[in-house]
């Protein structure tokens, strides 16, 4: 089973390019909990960085908004029945 992921959309330092990039929810879970830095990508680039304040709030945030619409998922399962019918 693949590691759980959250797409977040970085911004280069370097070019200011906005990028999507994959971080594993335990990491980010992780360094919010215990305030360690959050390392990210930008892939235009291969450039590294740690998290800014402002970049680990949104972490934060759709970290939150991920957790809920998981939970969601669960109550309503996705049905395949409805695909056949058309
Ligand atoms: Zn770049």
């Amino acid at each position: 089973m693949p590691e759980p992921t959250l797409r977040f959309p970085v911004t280069c330092p370097a070019c200011a390019l906005e990028s999507p990039s994959d971080i594993p929810i335990a990491v980010i879970a992780n360094a919010l909990l215990t305030g360690k830095g959050i390392r990210l990508h930008s892939d235009c680039h291969d450039y590294y960085w740690t998290a800014t304040f402002v970049e680990r709030e949104e972490l934060r945030k759709s970290l939150a908004l991920l957790q809920i619409e998981s939970s969601e998922d669960q109550v309503q399962p996705h049905s395949k029945q409805l695909d056949a019918v058309g």
